[in-house]
Formats: C-alpha cells, sequence, structure tokens
C-alpha cells in the first residue's frame, strides 16, 4: 500500500531530514515508525500526504507516485487519508458532532448519510453520550477521541498518527492506542510516529526505526529499546 523508494528530503535551510529512506507497508498493516526528535519522522508523514515533496526518489501509495501527483489530485489523495495529530487540532467554536460532521462535509457527504456516520464514528470512540460537548469541555484523551472520529468519516484505507499520544498520561494513551488497534483490526493500515518507547515497547508491533534520516531498523514484532530479536530484519540498506 505505502512504497518509499530510495527518498531523500533537503528541505531550502539545506537539512537533510531523509536521505535515502525505503520501505514497504502492505495493506492492513499497524506500524511504528519511532526515533528521536528531528531523525525524520514528520516528513515521513509530510510525504505521504504531499504536503512535502521528495527532493529524490518517489513515494507511492496504492502503487500510484503521490510525490509526482499533480496538485489536483492532492485533495482526492487526503480524502483517503484519516489524519490525527498531537494537539487533536479540533475547531474549538464546534461540538463533538460538529467537528466530526466537518470532515465529511468538505468532501460533500450527503447529509443523511453524514449524520448516521457520525453517529457511528462516535459510538465506535465510545463519545455518543458527548455529541453536544464542546472541545474544550473534554478531557486530553476525549479530545483525541474525537480526532479519531473526525479522521474515520470518510472511511479512510490508511491513517497516519503524528504523536498521537504526546500530550496525554500513559494510561489515556495506552486507550488510545487500543482503539488505534481496534480500527487497525477492522482492516485499516494504521501508521504511527511516536517517541513513546514504553507504548511501543508494550504493542509489540512492527517498528520502523529511524536515526537522522535514516531506517536504521524494521522490526516485525519489536519494541522500541534497541534489542535485536529474532523477527528482526536486518539493518535495512538501499
Ligand atoms: P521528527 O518528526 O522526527 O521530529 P522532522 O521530520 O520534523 O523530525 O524533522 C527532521 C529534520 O528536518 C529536523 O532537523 C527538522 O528541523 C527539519 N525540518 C522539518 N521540517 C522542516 C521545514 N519545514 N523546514 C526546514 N527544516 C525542517
Amino acid at each position: 500500500m505505502i512504497r518509499f523508494d530510495n527518498v531523500y528530503k533537503t528541505y531550502r535551510t539545506g537539512t537533510d531530514a531523509l536521505r535515502g529512506v525505503s520501505f514497504h507497508i502492505d495493506d492492513g498493516e499497524f506500524v511504528f515508525v519511532i526515533g528521536k526528535s528531528g531523525s525524520g519522522k514528520s516528513t515521513i508523514i509530510k510525504l505521504m500526504t504531499r504536503e512535502e515533496k521528495p527532493t529524490e526518489g518517489v513515494v507511492y501509495i496504492d502503487h500510484f507516485p503521490v510525490s509526482r501527483m499533480s496538485r489536483t489530485l492532492i485533495p482526492v489523495l487526503r480524502r483517503h487519508i484519516g489524519m490525527i495529530y498531537q494537539d487533536f487540532r479540533l475547531i474549538e467554536s464546534k461540538n463533538v458532532f460538529e467537528n466530526i460532521a466537518f470532515a465529511g462535509e468538505i468532501v460533500g457527504m450527503p447529509r443523511k448519510e453524514l449524520i448516521q456516520t457520525v453517529d457511528i464514528v462516535m459510538s465506535v470512540v465510545g463519545l455518543r453520550h458527548k455529541a453536544a460537548a464542546m472541545p474544550l469541555e473534554l478531557s486530553g484523551g476525549e479530545q483525541q477521541r474525537v480526532a479519531i472520529a473526525r479522521a474515520m468519516v470518510n472511511d479512510p484505507r490508511l491513517i497516519l498518527a503524528d504523536e498521537p499520544t504526546g500530550n496525554l498520561d500513559p494510561m489515556t494513551s495506552e486507550s488510545i492506542m487500543a482503539l488505534l488497534e481496534e480500527i487497525n483490526r477492522n482492516g485499516t493500515t494504521v501508521v504511527v510516529c511516536t517517541h513513546d518507547s514504553n507504548l511501543v515497547d508494550r504493542m509489540q508491533k512492527r517498528v520502523i526505526e529511524i536515526s537522522e534520516g535514516q531506517i536504521c531498523r524494521d522490526c516485525k514484532a519489536g519494541g522500541y529499546s534497541g534489542e535485536t530479536t529474532d523477527s528482526c530484519l536486518p539493518e535495512v540498506t538501499v
């Protein structure tokens, strides 16, 4: 579903954010992208959503070279991707229902279908009873659940989460990860960028580790701590 083919990204400032990154993520996988702050994790996400273009190399989603697609197709790409951020990015003047519905409105979902869909995704994240609440009346964990519901409204095949638990306490973080895991079990591919080592260790998912813009580990069911296990692939080189 996702393929990075020898991707380099140098920002205008001259910073080499990615240096020859290649990996492949299949449909239905749950993958952590880990690494220190500044290692290039967000850049990987931005290349998938076409917020940025690679300096060299190609990014494919479903065999489609998104790094080369025309600007007019970018909204179509983004319709198929659900985004989740560390700071939730909810609209403070809209209630829970309206925040979630907004994602369907901007792609022109018919009203009746939208109302039903929002109702379903609110149930999935356990917030149906908070439909009329405003974001600032919610805890951080509840706000992130709203953001997850919003990401699900257009039934994306791919969810990208950039430090989704960065503002949450450990217990709430676990419940958010459990929710993402449940969404993944229902067939959605999930990619989570994080430096939350405890969570990654516990979840035993595939881990792609990046250091200074290069992949230093791609491990099928590994933890964050860096020990090599039998299921670890050897260091990935291009
Ligand atoms: P991470 O998500 O792992 O913290 P990033 O992908 O955000 O890493 O950043 C990788 C490197 O690229 C860092 O050195 C960062 O300062 C730099 N960088 C990120 N975005 C930009 C930008 N828009 N312009 C210039 N440099 C950037």
